[in-house]
């Protein structure tokens, strides 16, 4: 379970000090019981905003350090006992668990409570922790919808408003909800919002309904992390398959694998579960219960591979992530810099392996756009490589998930 424990892996930090942010001694200590020493640079930046009350826009990836840079001021600056009064949306169940993890520490010195609400699980444990009145309620916006319109929570004494992954949640369709939750909240309030992008969407969200935010920008120049070494396998598509069979037997690291569908998920993680790989598998579909234990196996290291569509797999926080492999390509450049980011994580190096066909390269010219170089043409023993040519690609066939 990710709950009351944080996930420690290496990251950069900056040369300054948590005592330079504004935070009191309370929380200072907080910070240094978990062994915290010096903030990242997400965190340099937006804390010394965020706990003046000023609304805040940071642009930062997970892997960052930014779920401190948005718990920390929470944590400094509400008290206990007086109702909901933080409010956190999470685009996942897994990302809204990890930040929980985080409010537990953080939150001690002020007695802060949590309730976490997330999709796919019991709701009577949740209205249980509601009725216990928690003073920050983090959760997934449809759940949290479920129980507003329940009347087991209400939203009219919020203060602290964060948007954690607001480009993510939009792009999994939370907008309608994401506006209603807003609505229901107090004009006067402060909000943080983090994205890893700033489409116009973002924009528009951060007009309506923050107030002339500062904006904090530590994405890295491009938009991939540092540390990742791309490679592209061009294929036949009746040899995908294979050559992700001969990635496999290559890379003996701990591995994510990306597909598009749930459907392929299932599918694919039976082709390797029957090789004798061990394999598990993290889709939309599964219960709460059985993604925390697929993400649980695979970070223990008893199944070495994860098999994960991109809803499910963005902002997965373990440590120790050698190989990304995307089996299908992703749908957005900006999905590719997310599947990739889940390597490489903090000071760590890994491997962006992409397996395409000839319908792939119109994305993989905009990657290598985002990228700005092109990503090196690698083969497997046995797996003919798809030649390109000069002549403009075709279309590439969109799969919906
Ligand atoms: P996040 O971007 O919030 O998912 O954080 C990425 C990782 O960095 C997590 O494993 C955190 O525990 C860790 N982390 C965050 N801030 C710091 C810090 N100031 N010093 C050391 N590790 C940190």
């Amino acid at each position: 379970m990710f709950t009351g424990a944080i996930p420690q892996h290496p990251v950069a930090t900056t040369d300054k000090t948590f005592d330079e942010l504004g935070l009191s001694a309370e929380v200072i200590e907080a910070v240094r019981a978990i062994g915290f020493v010096n903030p990242t640079p997400i965190q340099a930046a937006v804390i010394p905003i965020a706990v003046t009350g000023r609304d805040v826009i940071g642009l930062a990836q997970t892997g960052s350090g930014k779920t401190a840079a948005f718990v920390l001021p929470l944590a400094e600056r509400l008290t206990h006992g007086k109702g909901v009064r933080g409010l956190i949306l999470s685009p996942t169940r897994e990302i809204a668990l990890q930040t929980q993890a985080f409010l537990e520490v953080f939150g001690k010195g002020h007695g802060l409570t949590t309730a976490c609400l997330i999709g796919g699980v019991r709701m009577k444990p949740q209205i249980d922790a509601l009725r216990a009145e928690p003073d920050i309620v983090v959760a997934t916006p449809g759940r949290l919808l479920d129980h507003v319109k329940r009347g087991n929570v209400k939203l009219d004494h919020v203060e602290e408003l964060v948007l954690d992954e607001a480009d993510h949640m939009l792009d999994l369709g939370f907008l309608p909800q994401m506006r209603e939750v807003l609505r229901r909240l107090p004009r006067v309030r402060h909000t943080t919002m983090f994205s890893a992008t700033m489409p116009d969407s973002i924009e528009m969200i951060a007009k309506e309904f923050m107030n002339e935010p500062a904006r904090v920008d530590i994405t890295p120049v491009g938009g991939a992390a540092e540390g990742i070494s791309h490679r592209l396998y061009l294929v036949k598509l009746e040899d995908k398959r294979n050559c992700l069979l001969a990635l496999l037997h290559q890379e003996l690291g701990s591995t994510l694998v990306f597909v598009r569908r749930k459907i392929d998920a299932e599918w694919l993680f039976h082709i390797l579960d029957r090789q004798g790989h061990p394999v598990t598998r993290i889709h939309a579909d599964r219960s709460q219960g059985r993604r925390v234990e697929a993400l649980d196996d695979f970070r223990s290291g008893s199944h070495r591979i994860l098999v994960a569509t991109d809803i499910a797999g963005r902002g997965i926080d373990i440590p120790g992530i050698t190989h990304v492999i995307n089996f299908d390509i992703p749908e957005s450049t900006d999905d590719y810099v997310h599947r990739g980011g889940r390597t490489a994580r903090g000071a760590s190096e890994g491997v962006v392996s992409t397996i395409a066909t000839w319908q792939d390269v119109p994305m993989v010219r905009q990657i290598e756009a985002v990228l700005g170089e092109k990503i090196p043409r690698c083969t497997v023993p046995g797996i003919e490589p798809w030649v390109e040519s000069d002549r403009p690609a075709a279309r590439t066939r969109r799969n919906r998930v």
